[in-house]
């Protein structure tokens, strides 16, 4: 008997749950946790559908439907994108990429085998186990590290005739390690780290991880006066799109700044996945998939004894999650116990209302986010930039107040340009 399904899903919970409703419904079923062994496993079972999971560790699932419906060997294999994340951008996609359906999670019981059974006719196989390689402890090493928020607003207002003490800037943050320099994000802040870089000198090789490719996160990129100078490397880390590979994503960013040739700088590109990274010595990124549309990362850096965290685009769900919406807890997995946790807090909680399912999270879901999993300190970041000063005092103190109430050992912080942090 041929295996007819595939299943890949990280989820152990929702994973059994599928191979269990498929098994009653008669299908023979095989579960995979891992997405970096499916496109083995399914070259070798050849089933007649797979059910794709999209945010995963390891390759997420549409860019895992992507492989597949572009290699001849596996084009012709039926598809089901099942997923928490219910943007219309990730449907859209789902479809674009020759999926047959989208599922929402929580799926109907009844209707999942069903919407099966539509898409195939009829078909087994052993069950394989497949373990995660074990990740290697962090390294000890204790220093001031330096953090510098350059740009925190979540749309470009550069132009906006508001005058505020928190910034117009999108998205930078640069972490500086003893002998090397972090950045997280490329929005127009990155400017003004540039302009310092420049000054001072000091850094001549700048690792660059973006989160991922919309405009608040790397419009900075084309005007980076690092760029424009060949005694500098860039190492930019940042996700692909299922349809885009990073070099290509990276070019459109860069190249409107310099007549669509390569900038003089020298670049080297990583593309990243969800998984643990050794970009320096001692020096590991976690990257990691956020519930954000399109392919998003956050990120988790373990140096020097310190777990620093930046996931600026990320919606929690907070007291809104459904049963198996469980990106809170996933997410609370990854970034626990970190000294600083840079986390999107665009909203107030009545904004956040009407706003649900647009990727971004209210700053006391934020909050209670962060006092639950054990961080240290909180930094607020991705401003909605409507919000003026006024708006954003007030949520300071919303957010200090929450801390008090609930009793969580954590200190919470607005991101402004300019501010400069020591973990
Ligand atoms: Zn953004």
């Amino acid at each position: 008997m041929a295996t007819q399904v595939i299943i890949v899903d990280d989820d152990p919970i929702v994973g059994s749950l599928s191979l269990e409703l498929l098994k009653d419904a008669g299908f023979t079923v095989l579960l995979i946790s891992d997405s970096l062994k499916a496109i083995d496993a399914i070259k070798k079972e050849k089933p007649s559908l797979v059910v794709l999971d999209i945010l995963m560790p390891g390759i997420d699932g549409l860019t895992l439907l992507h492989k597949l419906k572009s290699d001849p060997e596996t084009e012709k294999i039926h598809a089901i994108v099942v997923s928490g994340k219910s943007f219309e951008a990730e449907k859209i996609r789902a479809r674009q990429f020759g999926a047959e359906e989208f599922i929402e999670k929580p799926y109907d019981i009844d209707a999942f085998p069903q919407k099966v059974a539509a898409i195939l006719k009829t078909e087994g196989h052993e069950p394989v186990k497949i373990a995660r390689p074990p990740s290697a402890p962090p390294p000890v090493v204790r220093a001031d590290v330096k953090l510098t928020v350059w740009g925190c607003r979540s749309t470009s207002s550069a132009m906006s005739p508001m005058v505020t003490r928190y910034g117009k800037h999108t998205s930078c943050v640069s972490v500086e390690l003893s002998n090397s320099l972090i950045v997280f994000d490329a929005g127009s802040g990155i400017s003004l780290l540039g302009n310092e870089l420049m000054k001072t000198g000091k850094h001549k090789e700048l690792w660059i991880f973006l989160t991922h490719f919309h405009a608040d996160h790397v419009e900075g990129l084309a005007g980076l006066p690092c760029a424009r100078d060949a005694a500098y490397t860039l190492n930019i880390g940042g996700p692909r799109e299922p349809d885009k590979p990073l070099e290509q994503l990276l070019a459109a960013a860069l190249e409107p700044g310099f007549g669509g040739d390569a900038p003089p700088c020298k670049i080297e590109l990583y593309e990243l996945m969800e998984q643990t990274y050794e970009i320096l010595p001692g020096v590991r990124l976690a990257a990691f998939y956020a519930n954000h549309p399109g392919t998003t990362l956050g990120f988790s850096l373990l140096a020097e004894d310190r777990k620093i965290s930046y996931v600026p685009d990320s919606e929690l769900y907070g007291p809104f999650a459904t049963a198996l919406q469980d990106y809170d807890e996933k997410l609370g997995g990854l970034v626990r116990d970190s000294d600083i946790l840079f986390h999107d807090g665009r909203y107030t909680d009545e904004d956040y209302k009407t706003n649900r399912n647009a990727g971004h999270s209210s700053f006391l879901a934020a909050v209670d986010f962060a006092g639950r999993n054990n961080v240290k300190q909180l930094v607020l970041v991705h401003h909605d930039d409507r919000y003026a000063d006024d708006t954003l005092d007030k949520i300071a103190k919303a957010a200090e107040a929450r801390v008090a109430e609930k009793g969580y050992a954590l200190k919470v912080v607005l991101g402004r340009e300019g501010l400069r942090l020591t973990v």
